[in-house]
């Protein structure tokens, strides 16, 4: 399996959960993978595992605070040290924060757009210059089936993920020319730490849970695996065609009116 063999690429968030998974099925497929990762220790503990669970595999932990741009270009940087030119950049940390507008705070609000959208802008930033002089790039954008659906009371989480579709399909029009494609993958639920401690909130964890299984028609959650193939396929040279495009990962969820 090389479907990834001689590109780098820079997974954030990949400490755990979907960004984890990412780095595992990258390097299975032969990418050097850095794994940048605001918890230094957790990105550490992840690349060796992948190393060894995968024979030859090559990783490298750089902690990355994704809202400071200096830190996605230092990240960069070490990339390009270690490995050579970013080839792949996929954009995944993220953070949920789901209030009510009125009684949100301002700090909610500043917290959330820092680390779901500006996020994402200061990584594309960060490798944009050399994938474009290079003229080669994938960038992917883990936004969220709240880029287009809304549940009361998530807010202002969806109002970022909207902002990820908007700057996948900019960007993907603007360095198009440059053989620079961007998209985006939207996950519906997907069973995580970040979806443990959303259920953990509710009054009740466990019906929320059970309820939770019961949305999509295929009545389960996804698995972080799952959105890592599609990963794998978008970095890949099998996608040379897809830009500025979003795949939905959600077992049919989004397509259902109702029961
Ligand atoms: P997790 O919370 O399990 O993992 C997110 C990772 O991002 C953590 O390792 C976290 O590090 C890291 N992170 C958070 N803030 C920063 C930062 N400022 N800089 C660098 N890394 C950071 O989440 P998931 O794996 O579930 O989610 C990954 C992405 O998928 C997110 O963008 C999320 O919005 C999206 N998504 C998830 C869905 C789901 O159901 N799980 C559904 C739809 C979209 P630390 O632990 O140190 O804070």
């Amino acid at each position: 399996m090389n479907r990834l063999a001689g590109k780098v690429a820079l997974v954030t968030g990949a400490g755990r959960g979907i960004g984890a998974a990412i780095a595992r099925a990258f390097a299975a497929e032969g990418a050097a993978v850095v794994l940048a990762e605001l918890d230094g220790a957790t990105a550490a503990a992840t690349a060796r595992e992948i190393a060894n669970a995968c024979e030859g595999a090559r990783t490298l932990a750089v902690q990355t605070d994704v809202t400071q741009p200096a830190s996605l270009r230092a990240a960069v940087q070490e990339a390009q040290r270690a490995f050579g030119p970013v080839d792949v950049l996929v954009n995944n940390a993220g953070i949920n924060v789901f209030a009510d507008p009125l009684t949100m705070t301002d700090d909610d609000w500043r917290r959330c757009f820092a680390v779901d959208l500006d996020g994402v802008w200061n990584g594309c930033r960060a490798v944009l210059p050399g994938m474009v002089e290079r003229c080669a790039g994938s960038i992917i954008n883990i936004a969220s089936t709240h880029a287009f659906q809304i549940i009361p009371g998530c807010f202002p989480y969806p109002v970022a993920k909207h902002g990820v579709i908007g700057l996948t399909r900019a960007l993907g029009i603007e360095y198009a020319p440059k053989n620079v494609r961007v998209n985006a993958i939207a996950p519906g639920y997907i069973e995580t730490q970040l979806t443990h401690d959303w259920w953990n909130a509710q009054p009740d964890p466990e019906a929320a849970r059970k309820a939770t299984l019961e949305l999509p028609p295929m009545k389960r959650i996804g698995r972080p695996e799952e959105v890592a193939m599609t990963a794998v396929f978008l970095a890949s040279d099998e996608a040379p065609f897809i830009n500025a495009s979003c795949i939905t990962i959600d077992g049919g969820r989004t397509a259902l009116h109702h029961e």
